[in-house]
This record gives C-alpha cells, sequence and structure tokens, in this order.
C-alpha cells in the first residue's frame, strides 16, 4: 500500500442498502436507496424509517453482522413494502375464536391439464392523495429478495412476479409542501396492487386495485 491510498470507510450493506446504527443505540437502520455514507463520525441520511434526512436521527457506519434479528423492524418492513402488522384483537370473553383454516391438498394439481397463463389488464397508480399529485420513480421494479422472508402475492399466491415502486410529493427542503412518502406494489401474475402512503414508520393504504383472478390460481 502507498501513503497516498485512501481507505474507503467499510460498511455493511443489506439488499444492497447501506447499513447504519443509531448512534448510542444498538438498531441498526438501512438507508434509503442510492444512499452512500459521508466520511464522518456521526451524519444523517434518509433511511427507510424515515425518509426526511432532517428529521432521521444521527447514524454512524455499521461493519458488522447484519441479520434480520439486529435491524429495525420498520426499516425491514418498508423495504419489503409490507404494511403495518394488524394489531390481534381483543375476543369478548365466552366467544370462541374462529382458528385458520389448514392449507388446502395441493399435491393432486400437478395431474391436472395446464391452460394457457391468463393475463390481466394493469393496475393504475394512483396519480394524487388528498388532491396532492404524486410523482412515482417508475419503472416499477422487483421487490427486493430477502432472505426468510415469502414474497409470494397474498392474492394469487404468485412467488415470482411482485413489483414495487416509490412515489414523492413535495420536498424535504420546503416549508409549504413538506415531502410525503408512497410505495406501491403489485403482481404482476394478476395484477393486484396496493398503494400506500409512508407516514413515520407506517404504511397507510391510499388506494387499492383489486385482481379480477381467481384467489390463490397461482398456488
Ligand atoms: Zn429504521
Ligand atoms: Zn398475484
Amino acid at each position: 500500500m502507498t501513503a497516498l491510498a485512501v481507505e474507503a470507510p467499510a460498511a455493511s450493506h443489506w439488499s444492497g442498502r447501506l447499513v447504519v446504527r443509531a448512534a448510542g443505540r444498538p438498531l441498526l437502520h438501512i438507508a434509503a436507496e442510492g444512499v452512500t455514507a459521508p466520511l464522518m463520525p456521526v451524519f444523517t441520511v434518509p433511511l427507510e424509517c424515515q425518509p426526511d434526512a432532517e428529521r432521521a436521527p444521527g447514524v454512524r457506519l455499521w461493519d458488522g453482522p447484519v441479520t434480520e434479528a439486529s435491524v429495525c423492524p420498520a426499516c425491514l418492513r418498508l423495504l419489503r413494502g409490507e404494511p403495518e402488522p394488524e394489531q390481534p384483537q381483543l375476543l369478548p370473553a365466552g366467544v370462541a375464536e374462529e382458528l385458520p383454516q389448514p392449507d388446502p391438498d395441493h399435491r393432486g394439481r400437478r395431474l391436472w391439464a395446464v391452460p394457457d397463463p391468463v393475463t390481466y389488464a394493469e393496475a393504475h397508480l394512483p396519480t394524487e392523495h388528498a388532491r396532492r399529485p404524486i410523482k412515482w420513480a417508475l419503472p416499477w421494479r422487483p421487490i427486493p429478495v430477502i432472505t426468510n422472508y415469502d414474497p409470494s402475492c397474498e392474492w394469487c399466491g404468485d412467488p415470482a412476479h411482485g413489483e414495487m415502486v416509490r412515489g414523492t410529493h413535495g420536498h424535504p427542503s420546503s416549508q409549504t409542501e413538506p415531502l410525503r412518502a408512497f410505495l406501491a406494489r403489485r403482481c404482476t401474475a394478476c395484477q393486484e396492487m396496493t398503494a400506500y402512503e409512508q407516514v413515520g414508520s407506517d404504511l397507510q393504504t391510499i388506494a387499492h386495485h383489486k385482481s379480477r383472478a381467481p384467489k390463490d390460481c397461482n398456488r
């Protein structure tokens, strides 16, 4: 190595994204797409769970191992385009809880003739929300593949045709039109599509396109 060599700081990545550690806390966060770390001990960058860099916490570079359990749950959920998990509902006393049905047995299916795949009209993204136009960062891209995560479409069960796209309104430095972040995911096999606004670490549904495909047709 020569005296002129400058070493880039070592950094860990997750699904191609920079991983940072909240300063003074053990939690890891995933930086927004395209973010590279500045050469500073503590800095703020847009995070998956806080896309507005001005409100994001101070973070440090992280060069250690990254496991799903060590990453901020909101960052993981948003990276996968998953909505907030539903809170378990309290059942009134005396009401029997309905148990989930066991998976139907699919083993016999392969014996049946397989018809040509049916195509469905593409779902349209909402162009505005609450009378504010949304700028979508098209094209749609495949949902990042994440270990231990089942990417199957919730409606048709197709495992390989999930896509997502992000959208924005306003700008982080604007007083009148502050940055609002949106995200949509769709299944290109059946065209089930849901668009969300990202509010803090929550995803709130703003539009939903119901698939016309039969339920579970690609399982
Ligand atoms: Zn986070
Ligand atoms: Zn689908």
